[in-house]
């Protein structure tokens, strides 16, 4: 069975990869499917590889705003498999395409006997923990169309396409704005050249133009992902 195109799953040595695939499988998801849901028993692990999924918070009151973006480098579910075994967000898919879906008993199982599988899992928290910080700081210190043309490119990076399915109203969830204030910020993206948007897609036209239009967040987070991925620091648990 040939190796998976998820970066976690990529990396892992042959025994592990095969313990996840042969009890795993890939599901190909239309957008909007859900695959968790908040407060529910957690069933599968799923690990990304040409779709983009949309984690998203809820308050009390039935709010529900959608956080963070996962696509081929990462995975929903593996540390809730190991603690809690329920969902504390809703996921759904943001961008069809396929998935591998790993029910959690196996991916537990997998984990107790892989000290590579650990080691991408602990890196691969240490790049969220690293993003969260930075994203706090983005919110309190950059402009709207700085953020928007960071958050597209980041969405570039997970579809691997410059046509994105994201409305307006879902960009307002992840920048934690008004859909107004979102809009008049495409507008801007869009005069300057470097986007083009309408019917629920915004297509990226100048990718350059658009690293240049965004926070220097993007490099910040870029070189933490580097530097974690190339470090030869023994495993904890090898
Ligand atoms: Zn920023």
């Amino acid at each position: 069975m040939r190796a998976s195109n998820n970066q976690l799953l990529g990396s892992l040595e042959p025994v592990a990869w095969t313990a996840l695939s042969v009890n795993g499988r890939r599901v190909e998801l239309a957008k909007g499917d859900v695959l968790h849901e908040m407060g529910a028993p957690l069933g599968f692990v799923y690990f990304p590889e040409t779709a983009v999924l949309a984690v998203a918070s809820e308050t009390l009151a039935g709010e529900s705003v959608n956080v963070a973006l996962v696509g081929e480098e990462g995975v929903v579910g593996a540390f809730e498999a190991c603690g809690s075994r329920q969902s504390f967000a809703t996921v759904t898919a943001q961008i069809a395409g396929t998935i591998w879906r790993v029910p959690a008993g196996a991916y537990r199982e997998a984990f107790g006997n892989s000290p590579g599988l650990r080691n991408q899992i602990h890196r691969y928290i240490e790049m969220l923990l690293v993003e969260a910080r930075q994203f706090v700081a983005c919110n309190a210190l950059h402009t709207v169309e700085n953020r928007l043309a960071r958050s597209l490119l980041d969405a570039h990076d997970r579809a691997k396409s410059t046509s994105l399915s994201l409305t307006q109203d879902a960009l307002a969830q992840l920048l934690g704005v008004q859909r107004t204030t979102i809009a008049a910020a495409i507008s801007t993206l869009q005069r300057e050249g470097l986007v083009q948007s309408g019917r629920g897609v915004v297509e990226i036209v100048n990718v350059a133009g658009l690293e240049r239009a965004s926070c220097s967040c993007r490099q910040t987070v870029a070189y933490a992902r580097r530097e974690i991925q190339a470090s030869t620091a023994e495993p904890c648990e090898a």
